[in-house]
């Protein structure tokens, strides 16, 4: 049934996007300081995701720019775990 095979895709949708997004996995491994800088990058709308995302790459975090501006949305589990 096709209906029943895309509820099966969405359930595994969720799980593989787990408890937290890649934002905030990226957060728990910075360093107090940088965490707060990367806090401030997201909610400066002036400064775009690929940028965070190629800074970030340079200290060794992966980070898509598409992880942040989901997150930016409230897009992930973030918004929806508080
Ligand atoms: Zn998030």
């Amino acid at each position: 049934m096709p209906s029943r095979k895309l509820l099966e895709e969405i359930r595994a949708e969720r799980t593989r996007c787990g408890p937290s997004c890649g934002v905030a996995k990226v957060l728990g491994a910075l360093k107090p300081a940088d965490r707060a800088d990367l806090e401030s990058a997201i909610a400066d709308r002036v400064i775009t995701g690929s940028q965070i995302a190629r800074a970030l790459s340079k200290r060794g975090q992966r980070l898509a720019a598409q992880t942040i501006a989901k997150h930016r949305r409230g897009d992930c589990n973030c918004a929806q775990a508080h």
